[in-house]
């Protein structure tokens, strides 16, 4: 049986984060409240560390480590905000850290993971299997590897953005996630079920990878083909074991996005808010625009999870779009 992880360990994580994460602010837009005929608030994890939420689950996971782990330090593969997260976490910490990355990530990811000191080794991600080599160089190194989203202290670390949403602004009617390996949408259920237990949440993943979507229709994890997606934040290809079984309990549903609805969002995002947000930190609002929720009315939280994005591409989306 898998111990899931609790509103309790959200808590725990809160009081593990004061003080290193930042209380990230809650925006609010007349025309968002207009266009969607709601009240609506969002979660501006954008501004957190590092540009995204996923520092929360890092440092909430590394911040636990026994002595022994601390000595030897953490291993992650990503070649995202996960790789980051981690990076940031080890350095606040005084551990080491090993980022495994494919040969062919963006040069600035790789920049910005060695630029908090992080050692980062590279591989080729169609002649190399990743999870095999990570567990080799974890093993001869004696390193703790922490997973992008399946682990209950980076889950419990995740839900504190929601936590500190639903603090801030009271209890909420709908709340829209975005989705990848499903990380920030079960921490977030931990802590919307026991501060808002009425809030109906959706998790949102893009329409081109709807994993979720077939898992919560089957009873089962779906694995499905790396998707081809803005989203890179989301490309995952399947949910986790302990992911699973929260979002199966308390998620209301799964949403879809498309680029083009992602595309949209960025531009009201720049335009509207003046925030820069990353596609994937997008699915969330794309789906409360879109995907036929009722929102007359309701007070509605929405979750911006993440601002990081090559401007050169950034340029390229909300000048020409997809084209
Ligand atoms: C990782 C990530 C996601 C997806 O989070 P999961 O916990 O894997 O569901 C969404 N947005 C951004 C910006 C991310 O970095």
């Amino acid at each position: 049986m898998l111990q899931l992880p609790t509103f309790d360990d959200v808590a725990a994580a809160a009081r593990r984060l004061q003080g290193h994460a930042h209380r990230t602010p809650v925006n609010r837009s007349t025309t968002a409240n207009q266009l969607l005929g709601a009240e609506v608030f969002f979660k501006c994890e954008n501004f957190q560390r590092m540009g995204a939420f996923k520092f929360r689950g890092a440092f909430n996971a590394l911040s636990q480590f026994n002595a022994q782990q601390k000595s030897k330090g953490a291993i992650a593969f990503s070649s995202g905000n996960h790789a980051q997260a981690i990076a940031l976490s080890a350095r606040l910490l005084g551990m080491p850290a090993v980022i495994l990355m494919p040969m062919d990530a963006p040069q600035s990811k790789i920049d910005a993971t060695r630029g908090y000191g992080a050692e980062v080794i590279l591989f080729d991600r169609y002649k190399e299997d990743r999870e095999a080599l990570t567990k080799k160089v974890a093993q001869q190194r004696e390193m703790t590897l922490i997973p992008p989203f399946d682990h209950p202290d980076v889950i419990a670390g995740q839900g504190t953005a929601a936590m500190e949403l639903i603090e801030e602004v009271g209890e909420l009617d709908v709340l829209f996630v975005c989705l990848g390996g499903g990380g920030l949408l079960s921490g977030s259920a931990l802590a919307t079920r026991a501060l808002s237990p009425r809030c109906q949440i959706y998790g949102v993943e893009p329409e081109a990878g709807n994993d979720a979507q077939q898992s919560m229709a089957k009873g089962e994890i779906v694995h499905i083909e790396t998707p081809r997606t803005i989203a890179d934040g989301a490309q995952t290809q399947h949910l986790g074991r302990y992911t699973f079984e929260v979002i199966r309990r308390d998620v209301t549903g799964i949403l879809t996005a498309t680029d083009e609805q992602l595309v949209e969002a960025m531009r009201f995002f720049a335009e509207r808010m003046k925030m820069v947000v990353e596609p994937t930190g997008c699915l969330g609002f794309a789906a409360a625009r879109h995907a036929g929720i009722d929102l007359a009315g309701k007070r509605v939280g929405v979750i911006i999870s993440g601002g990081n994005v090559d401007l050169p591409r950034y340029a390229q989306l909300i000048g020409q779009g997809l084209a």
